[in-house]
């Protein structure tokens, strides 16, 4: 099943420090409400059954997100919203907006929540939406995100004592939290495969994964090109036919990196996606293992 994280803007109303799809410069991109439509209508003929808005804060432009979370229903695309709540301050008005997205069909909201996010939205705020989600029969979930220090041990506990449905995600050392202080980990030897979703961006630049992967701009390896010049299929069937991106979903980071020559000792010190820009941001690495994955790469099974 194809599915993509949309960045319809990626202007937001907030600046966490943590936040990955994010550098120093502001960036206030946005896409046409009517290019944006045209483009949902072309990922329903591709086969796209779900969409994920994301980017920027979707709800700054909630009379578009209305228009294009309609269109989904009517193309019966699923769709999610990811936003930092920061719009329910009061719960009469979060109900209000949850049951708007409702009647246009939204079918999940994901709440963006960690102590970087609740310096700038109150955690009161998640609580109106869930509640708003339980009173609209809307599904949701909070997307923990934590650097697993103590410091978040009483942000987690929130979560619990409010019995909130929630995932932890770790933070993701790209964007502004590039420049974080890190503590060094020692890890399980994962295998760390991605499911690799695709991302759009505002400017129509399309990516083959919507996490750190777009800010690997020394090699551009995540770069599917851009729909002023390709039509959306060209750019699934690239993302879905390069064999590199292939052995990433099949056979995971960590055995791409050992058979690159990186030790076992030296992995398990590494988060995926940093251990993934050591391979595909290196100009140098990334040609070797363009090679291999033709063959080579794709026969190191057991
Ligand atoms: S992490 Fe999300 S809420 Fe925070 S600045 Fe980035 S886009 Fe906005
Ligand atoms: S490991 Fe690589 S492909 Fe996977 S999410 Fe991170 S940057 Fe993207």
């Amino acid at each position: 099943m194809r599915k993509i994280a949309f960045g319809y803007s990626t202007r937001c109303n907030i600046r966490c420090s943590h936040c990955v799809a994010a550098g120093d410069i502001p960036d206030n991109k946005k896409m046409e409400l009517g290019k944006a439509k045209q483009i949902i209508r072309e990922m329903a003929v591709a086969g796209v059954a779900g969409i994920s808005f994301t980017a920027g804060e979707p709800f700054i432009f909630f009379d578009d997100l209305l228009e294009l979370v309609a269109l989904c229903r009517e193309l019966n695309i699923y769709t999610r919203v990811v936003t930092n709540s920061y719009w329910a301050k009061k719960p009469e008005k979060a109900e209000q907006q949850l049951g708007l997205l409702k009647e246009c069909g939204l079918s999940q909201l994901r709440l963006s929540y960690s102590r970087w996010h609740q310096q700038h939205v109150p955690s009161g705020n998640i609580l109106n939406v869930v509640r708003g989600c339980r009173k609209k029969d809307i599904d949701y979930f909070v997307s923990f995100v934590t650097d697993f220090s103590e410091e978040d041990d009483a942000y987690e506990q929130f979560l619990r004592d409010n019995k909130l449905k929630f995932f932890p995600e770790p933070v993701i050392y790209a964007g502004r939290a590039d420049s974080f202080d890190r503590e060094s980990i020692f890890t399980d030897y994962q295998e760390n495969c991605c499911a690799m979703n695709p991302y759009l961006a505002p400017d129509l630049n399309m990516y083959a994964c919507c996490d750190a992967g777009s800010h690997f701009t020394t090699t551009n390896f995540f770069l599917l090109g851009n729909l002023k010049n390709h039509t959306i299929e060209q750019l699934f069937i690239k993302s879905e036919t390069n064999s590199l991106y292939n052995c990433i979903r099949s056979m995971g980071i960590s055995t791409i990196a050992s058979f690159s020559g990186v030790s076992a000792r030296e992995i398990v010190t590494y988060r995926k996606c940093e251990l993934c820009k050591r391979l595909f941001d290196s100009p140098e690495l990334l040609v070797k293992l363009q090679e291999a994955g033709g063959s080579d790469l794709q026969t190191w099974v057991r």
